[in-house]
């Protein structure tokens, strides 16, 4: 049996109707901007493998960190012991996060967000205080356990579940000329001091379809809820790492949050893990002699120490001046094109911040992820060896810092191409 063969004999896929789909196209190998197919395609892995690839695939800094870590330690029970590189990448967090104090670790984006809702209810609970409701925006993505599938706006997603899923208050996104009533919404809100959190996507919310608003609005929204006490945490999973043009979208505002998510490109998006970062105050609320006070929550690989070592190896890259100029030829070039296209018929609208450039495209049917524009705009791609994957009705460049100005030259070409056809 091929590899696609035995792939469908034994493997489910995530986000797949496993009915309908195709193939999955077997990759056997990575570098750079680069995935290579079994038959020896070459294809621009356009939108970071899910978001995560900062630096490009299989980067020798990251491959050697990663290997040599390997040999000295591979893992280790991480209650009652610590290691060199969980010390060192946190230390290396906070300093990029001053106005953070404590780092607890996991394994991915939604056991980062999982453990900030844990986190903030029970930051309320020990101190005594009925605090049972969270804010999110509407549409919101926050990854795929119950937790935060309930702070996730609520869709065709999560609908077998919506009895498992606790009360959220869903407030507007404020997108430009949305920001008042947002606002309104956000004042209604909190009025009756029974919310514990606001959670929310830091000017872009990713999976709803790159949806963009401003730092102004979210600096407004902070003060309010900062007004009434309520924690706010702000899920940097996707816009972590550069991807909005600095290290952090929370690094576009002077009201910083009170914990933060981080997963991703954490580790140049090679190794599984989850970072969810709060205040002392946060972690002080925990410190007791109460056993029920205490935090009771872990994972196996908690900290594991490879993982750790290609989040520090990619920090070294992030401390390297030449990945903040490739993110600024990204931003500049993105910035250009979008000038461009705005305005083509074809396209109801074209948004940018940072590395991330979006376009969402008029159809007989509403924007959605499951507008079936989607599979037109994906398989022209493909077959011009540019991976991209249309959230719905809205295309998407997101790129690894590594790509070059003619590389993205190509996409942009592909792009106008077919906007003309
Ligand atoms: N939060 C945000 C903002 C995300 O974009 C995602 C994933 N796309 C998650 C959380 C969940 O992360 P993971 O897929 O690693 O569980």
């Amino acid at each position: 049996m091929s590899i696609q063969e035995k792939d469908k004999k034994y493997i489910w896929h995530p986000f797949t109707q496993m009915k309908t789909a195709g193939g999955h196209t077997p990759i056997v190998s990575g570098e750079g901007l680069y995935i290579y197919t079994e038959d020896g395609q070459k294809l621009m892995d356009a939108v970071s493998s899910w978001w995560t690839t900062a630096h490009g695939h299989s980067h020798p800094v990251i491959a050697e960190a990663v290997y040599s870590q390997f040999k000295t330690l591979d893992h280790v029970i991480f209650a009652g012991f610590t290691h060199p590189k969980a010390v060192e990448l946190s230390e290396r967090i906070i300093q990029k996060l001053p106005y953070l104090d404590k780092i607890f670790f996991s394994d991915n984006g939604s056991t980062a967000v999982e453990i900030a809702i844990k986190m903030a209810f029970q930051y309320w609970y020990n101190r005594g205080e009925q605090k049972t409701k969270m804010i999110a925006f509407k549409n919101a993505y926050h990854g795929d356990t119950f937790g935060a599938m309930s702070v996730g706006g609520r869709s065709e997603f999560n609908k077998a579940f919506f009895p498992f899923l606790f009360d959220v208050i869903y407030i507007d996104v404020p997108t430009p000329g949305n920001e008042e009533l947002t606002k309104q919404q956000l004042k209604e809100a909190i009025k009756d001091n029974d919310v514990a959190a606001f959670i929310f996507e830091p000017l872009v919310q990713g999976a709803a379809g790159m949806i963009m608003y401003s730092s102004d609005v979210l600096e407004e929204l902070l003060s309010i809820v900062r007004s009434k006490k309520i924690l706010a945490i702000a899920d940097e999973v996707m816009t972590g790492f550069g991807r909005t043009g600095k290290l952090f979208a929370t690094d576009y505002i002077v009201n910083k949050p009170d914990i933060v998510t981080l997963s991703k490109g954490l580790t140049g998006g090679v190794m599984a893990m989850g970072l969810t970062i709060c205040k002392d105050e946060i972690y002080d609320a925990f410190l007791s002699d109460d056993h029920s006070k205490t935090f009771f929550h872990g994972h196996s690989f908690t900290g594991n120490p490879i993982a750790c070592a290609a989040a520090c190896a990619s920090l070294d890259l992030f401390d390297d001046v030449k990945t903040w100029e490739q993110i600024n030829m990204i931003r500049e070039a993105h910035q250009s094109f979008a000038q461009k296209i705005t305005g083509n018929s074809r396209l109801k609208n074209v948004r940018q911040i940072g590395t991330i450039l979006a376009m969402e495209f008029n159809t007989n049917e509403s924007t959605s992820y499951f507008n079936s524009f989607r599979d037109e705009l994906y398989a022209y791609f493909l077959e011009r060896n540019i991976l991209l994957r249309p959230l719905g009705n809205v295309l998407y460049i997101l790129p690894p810092y590594c790509i070059e100005k003619e590389e993205l030259e190509t996409i942009y070409t592909a792009i106008e191409t077919f906007l003309e056809g």
